[in-house]
């Protein structure tokens, strides 16, 4: 595909989005992806790692062949959600960190991106913002959204990367300087929208997959007020769904995924939601569009 023959009423518009692994650029924010590429905003995929040592979660994928070729078939995986989602991507190179299991917990291992000092991951970020020079950039939270090593670092690498790139004095060597002009953290698994659609499955008579989920997940209404976005995108769910299903050791189709018919989903919760966490340009929340404020063609 050509990504320089983008038209819609958006184009000229760049969105980038920071990932730890192939899959999450598919499984957090990624209708908001399809809304914007389909309108013409130019999106761009950087994936920090390989996602080396994930595990397979899908259990008609376990087999000794995939295993054995597991970074191949993820790169693979990515390709194709790559394409579902009409995005261009592009691999920052570091090695997957694992998710430690054990109590205590063991030592990361040796060489993983969790363990490369941010000043020097960030690097190849500032190269990537710099060359393709996005309005907006997302990531997450400083938790991670969830706590993975990966997502944690990818949390960290993504703003000093968003802070670096503006600056002459930093990166010299890694092209010419550009500010992207807001930065957001994505909050789409929030618990309101879990029990908002646990609510509307038993209303429906149908089994909620949540019930276990939300019984250890105590309320918290000050996380949940740090939502400052919400982008209608329920339109674009059933292409989030394909690009979910291109990662196949990843995505099981009969898994927790797919439990919540899509159409329940577009009339429960027709949105993915983010919190501005930095801002440029003059911009009032709550917001309905991660560009709100970005003058066109800017
Ligand atoms: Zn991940």
């Amino acid at each position: 595909m050509s990504h320089a023959l983008r038209s819609g009423p958006r184009a000229g518009l760049r969105l980038m989005h920071v990932h730890a692994h192939p899959d999450d650029e598919s499984s957090k924010g990624a209708a908001t992806t399809a809304r914007y590429v389909d309108e013409g905003v130019d999106v761009h995929v950087v994936t920090c790692t390989g996602g080396e040592r994930g595990s397979i979660l899908n259990p008609k994928m376990d087999r000794p062949d995939v295993l054995e070729n597991i970074s191949e078939i993820r790169r693979q995986e990515m390709e194709r959600a790559r394409d579902i989602l009409g995005v261009r991507q592009d691999w920052l190179g570091f090695v997957d960190s694992g998710w430690p299991e054990g109590d205590p917990k063991p030592p990361l291992p040796e060489g993983c991106f969790a363990l490369v000092p941010v000043e020097e991951a960030a690097e190849p970020l500032v190269r990537l913002i710099r060359e393709f020079r996005p309005h907006v950039v997302t990531t997450y939270d400083e938790n991670g959204g969830y706590p993975h090593p990966d997502h944690i670092m990818c949390h960290k690498v993504a703003v000093a990367a968003f802070e670096a790139a503006g600056d002459p004095a930093r990166y010299p060597g890694a092209g010419a300087p550009w500010q992207p002009l807001k930065l957001y953290y994505h909050h789409s698994f929030n618990r309101p929208r879990m029990q908002a659609l646990h609510d509307a499955m038993l209303a429906h008579g149908l089994e909620s997959p949540w019930e276990e989920r939300l019984k250890d997940w105590k309320p918290d209404p000050e996380w949940d007020d740090r939502i400052t976005t919400r982008v209608p995108c329920g339109d674009y769910f059933g292409v989030r769904d394909q690009a979910l299903l291109a990662h196949a050791t990843q995505i099981d189709p009969d898994g927790h995924w797919f439990a919540i018919p899509r159409e329940l989903q577009e009339k429960i919760w027709p949105t993915e939601d983010y919190e501005l966490v930095v801002s440029h340009v003059p911009s009032q929340t709550p917001e309905d569009d991660l560009f709100a404020g970005v003058p066109d063609h800017a």
